[in-house]
């Protein structure tokens, strides 16, 4: 018989050769947030603020929004926490900042622009973070989404450095992003690939869509290009590349990442022991060169054929 499989990490996340990769969770409130320590996540790679900002008609105060945060800080006390401010729009619609009326909202005012109209929304979240971290061990990290401009990713920094927070990033979602990563990171300290919407928007591919299904897979080579300029921008500029969207809960996949450069992985809690077990397995060298087999590829069935065929330790974990 099988030995168990493990239910929560017990080491820090690394390859073979004992390259560290951060294994972090992805938290969407402060539930989550136990639910993350306890699986051991090394800390939180993303955290959605948008849970005290659904289904309202207004903003919540900052008093309300600072009580929200702590509690996630607290369940990582020296540990880095990532707080993406405020992602409305899209799949995520919110009456007091976006419209109703968008032809296409995933490509409307979503994320970051959402402050081009309603500044204060972002600058009472930035507030309400920096008294949180004051007020907490965590080390606090905090990131914009659907950045597309260097000028969003400078303004962003600046904003947050106004507020108290010394450490701010960018996600890089947007192909836009992607190909200009070291332009960005010249003012980002660091950035955190989503691949849910780089896929979605380097496909051309509605992520909601279940007939899409093919095409909105991160297995797709040109968006594993995309992730590979990313990291070519993070090297350049000497700042670290993390990945928070799905792709990093894929054991095939987070290999593949590594090797193109991603240095920590944000994921849901569950799928955090078998990512650590198989990238204890494989090299750095190994993910460079398992990396290049997808990239090689044609298309997305054919990376990921190619490069689980190479990885027999998937095998064991079923
Ligand atoms: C992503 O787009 O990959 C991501 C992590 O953000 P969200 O899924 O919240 O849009
Ligand atoms: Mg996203």
């Amino acid at each position: 018989r099988r030995p168990a499989r493990p239910t929560r990490l017990t080491a820090p996340g690394a390859t073979a050769d004992g390259l560290p990769v951060a294994l972090l969770a992805n938290v969407a409130d402060p539930a989550g947030a136990h639910v993350a320590a306890a699986a051991g996540a090394e800390g939180v790679g993303l955290l959605r603020t948008e849970f005290r900002f659904l289904g309202r008609t207004v903003a919540p105060g900052v008093e309300e929004q600072v009580d929200a945060y702590r509690q996630v800080l607290a369940a990582f006390p020296g540990r880095k926490v990532v707080v993406r401010t405020l992602d409305a729009g899209a799949d995520k619609p919110l009456p007091f900042v976006t419209a109703r009326d968008e032809p296409n909202p995933a490509l409307g005012v979503r994320g970051l622009r959402t402050s081009w109209e309603h500044p204060q929304v972002l600058d009472d979240q930035l507030v309400a973070i920096a008294r949180a971290a004051a007020s907490s061990d965590a080390d606090v990290h905090v990131m914009a989404p659907m950045v597309a401009t260097v000028d969003e990713a400078r303004d962003f920094v600046d904003r947050c450095a106004v507020h108290g927070l010394p450490v701010a990033g960018v996600m890089v979602e947007v192909p836009s992003a992607a190909l200009r990563a070291g332009r960005l990171l010249a003012h980002a300290h660091f950035a955190s690939i989503g691949t849910n919407d780089l896929t979605q928007y380097a496909m051309a591919a509605d992520r909601e869509l279940a007939g899409l299904a093919r095409l909105s897979t991160s297995w797709q080579p040109a968006v594993l290009d995309l992730v590979a300029a990313t990291c070519a921008g993070g090297r350049e500029r000497g700042r670290p590349v993390g990945v928070c969207g799905e792709a990093a809960a894929d054991p095939a996949l987070a290999p593949v990442l590594v090797g193109l450069g991603v240095t920590s992985l944000s994921m849901t809690p569950r799928a955090l022991p078998d990512v650590a077990a198989v990238l204890s397995t494989v090299t750095a060298q190994r993910c460079r060169e398992l990396a290049d087999v997808a990239l090689d590829a044609d298309g997305a069935d054919e990376a990921r054929a190619a490069v689980r065929a190479a990885l027999p330790v998937l095998a064991d974990l079923g």
